[in-house]
């Protein structure tokens, strides 16, 4: 069954967070003054089990999802992580996770003996003394790029997405292509958003994507790439001389609303049918209540129905001011 929202798109990608923890306090996500010692988290009882994960998830690919990517906060954080994957591998759709990978060289291999299939790494910066700044924990940049290679050691194919700020991590944006065009991963930078209410966004923070594309092509001459399949949000630029590609997603000075197949489940089980949403929709009550599967996919189809999202089309000034559901609460 393929369920069609009001703008008649697909639900084809699921991001499930499983937890609204993360090690890092990157200061334009989880900045430590609003997330520090007095923030409430999730307790662990809130959160969906990995069994009541993989209910959401069995569902959700009956509505036609081929794409789940496992997400969080920092999901690494979360213990035994390697469990649900191995969960959710025989459902048979693209299994993803998308971490920090400061807790990855330690845990590649089970991810990938488990089953998961691809790895999305989120790195801001090459530069030492930036990264540990932007992460706000000190952390050093060596050892996520131990991680990613561990990842690409047990056979994980990688790509790393940076986030752009304007006046934080823009200069070292050719120094990255350059890294990873010779490591062989694949690159995106990710124009920064204005998700949740904690980050104090402004739009002249924002680097377009035809900056970034621009300062890296005056370096290593680039070409467009067309779209591997609908719905792909970076647009790809591949190097003439034919040594890889990079990735921009350009989130903010083009969206891609009318192209948007993604659902995202919290980690405690409330749907979001926009990354810019403010209430999900609580699939925990209807699976604790007893509620068949029938039942919650057909409560699923039902809000995917109903959807008419297209903040990023309609986005203002004044819209940024709009109160939001936190980026480490849905995960990206
Ligand atoms: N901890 C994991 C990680 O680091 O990938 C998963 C969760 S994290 C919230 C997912 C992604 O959201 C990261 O790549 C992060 O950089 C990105 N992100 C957070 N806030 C953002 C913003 N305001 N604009 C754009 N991307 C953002």
């Amino acid at each position: 069954m393929t369920a069609l929202d009001t703008l008649n798109r697909p639900l084809r990608d699921l991001r499930i967070s499983v937890t609204d923890r993360c090690n890092f306090r990157c200061t334009y996500c989880m900045p430590k003054e609003v997330f520090g010692n007095r923030y409430r988290f999730l307790d662990r009882k809130e959160l969906l089990t990995f069994e009541e994960i993989e209910r959401v998830a069995r569902v959700a690919i009956g509505l036609g999802v081929e794409k789940l990517r496992i997400t969080g906060g920092e999901p690494l954080v979360r213990r035994d992580l390697e469990l649900l994957i191995a969960l959710l591998a025989p459902l048979g759709a693209e299994l993803t996770l998308t971490t920090n990978a400061s807790l990855l060289a330690a845990k590649a291999r089970a991810l990938a003996e488990a089953g998961l299939n691809r790895i999305t790494v989120s790195l801001d910066s090459l530069d030492d003394a930036t990264f540990r700044a932007m992460n706000d924990v000190d952390f050093p940049v060596d050892r996520v790029l131990e991680g990613i290679e561990a990842a690409a050691a047990v056979g994980l194919p990688v790509k790393v997405n940076a986030v752009v700020k304007r006046g934080l991590n823009d200069e070292g944006i050719v120094e990255m292509a350059r890294y990873f065009r010779d490591a062989g991963h694949t690159l995106r930078f990710i124009e920064y958003m204005d998700v949740g209410a904690t980050n104090g966004w402004r739009i002249d923070e924002v680097v377009p994507a035809a900056e970034i594309v621009r300062r890296i092509g005056e370096v290593f001459p680039l070409e467009p790439a067309e779209a591997s399949y609908r719905g792909e949000v970076a647009q790809r630029w591949r190097y003439t001389d034919g040594s890889g590609e990079i990735g921009v997603i350009a989130s903010v000075t083009q969206p891609f609303c009318g192209d948007c197949t993604r659902a995202r489940v919290s980690a405690e089980g409330r749907l979001y049918t926009c990354l810019f949403g403010l209430r999900g929709h609580d699939l925990r009550a209807l699976i604790r209540g007893g509620a068949p599967d029938e039942e919650l996919q057909a409560e699923l189809a039902a809000i995917w129905r109903r959807r008419a999202d297209r903040y990023s089309e309609r986005r203002t000034e004044q819209t940024a001011a709009l109160p939001k559901v936190e980026m480490s609460y849905i995960g990206g």
